[in-house]
């Protein structure tokens, strides 16, 4: 799943590609469950005609501000991703919608999964409002990170894939994060002292801005895994210290990385290097 690092180079991609700044003349949907809240055919009314005035991120949403104050709001889920083509392109069966723009390109998202959505929204509040800081913002300081997870007695795995706790972390750059700061997944929130939250706060910016520079962590060739705007692949992986590691050596210990399941979510951990508090 797409996470901050991979939803931040495709919004940078859409506005290096200038969409924003165009005016959508239609849409056209072809798998009716990627809109959200909405039938096909309100959002296609709704959106005809808007101009993209903003594009940008919040947790792993892409906002496309539109005139009228309307937004619209697109989570990728497992396997979202746009390209912009020629209208005289053939569709393929998993570009489930189009957004024709007014300078002859189209916008059009392609999911094989098939569990990206968009929301049409005129307050983004509801969706918005609920989520955690954003650990790139200058205000993320390890002080409100410690705010954040101290008053939770729950595991740090699920606890920081919590979008609640903190906006954009998945998976992959958790397990880094927990790595870098030498911490167990399974260590309680409510537990940590001063310097392990200190750790990994430090540790949370560094992978996500290594995963920034190297725009994304594209994992092998599947359809499934993350590309920015014309098929593009992160190259992240290259800078993996744990994910996806299994067996290989700890780049700290030489101890073989281990995989368990940890709140259903499959881990990755150095079984020497990473401590229970
Ligand atoms: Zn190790």
């Amino acid at each position: 799943m797409p996470e901050l690092p991979e939803v931040q180079t495709l919004v940078d991609d859409l506005n290096y590609a200038k969409v924003s700044g165009a005016v959508i003349q239609a849409a056209q949907v072809f798998w009716p469950k990627t809109i959200a809240d909405m039938s096909p055919r309100a959002f296609c009314h709704l959106i005809a005609g808007k101009q993209v005035t903003a594009i940008y991120r919040r947790a792993k949403y892409i906002i496309f501000d539109l005139t009228g104050g309307w937004h619209l709001l697109v989570h990728l889920r497992m396997s979202g991703h746009f390209h912009i083509a020629s209208p005289d392109l053939t569709r393929t069966k998993h570009q489930h919608v189009i957004l024709e723009l007014s300078d002859f390109r189209q916008l059009r998202f392609t999911d094989p999964r098939k569990f990206g959505r968009f929301f049409m929204v005129s307050d983004v509040y509801p969706i918005l409002g609920r989520l955690g800081p954003e650990p790139l913002d200058k205000k993320f300081t390890a002080h409100l990170l410690g705010l954040c997870l101290l008053p939770r007695k729950r595991m740090l795995k699920p606890l920081l894939l919590d979008q609640t706790v903190i906006a954009g972390l998945g998976n992959i750059y958790t397990d880094e994060a927990l790595w870098q700061a030498r911490l167990h997944p399974h260590a309680l929130g409510s537990e940590l002292r001063m310097p392990q939250i200190r750790s990994l706060h430090r540790a949370i910016r560094k992978v996500l801005r290594q995963g920034l520079r190297s725009k994304g962590t594209t994992l092998g060739r599947g359809q499934t895994t993350f590309y920015s705007l014309g098929e593009r692949q992160g190259q992240n992986r290259n800078h993996l210290k744990v994910f996806r590691r299994t067996g290989l050596p700890c780049l700290r210990c030489r101890t073989p990385i281990e995989r368990q399941i940890v709140g259903q979510r499959s881990t990755h951990i150095c079984p020497q290097c990473q401590i229970e508090v």
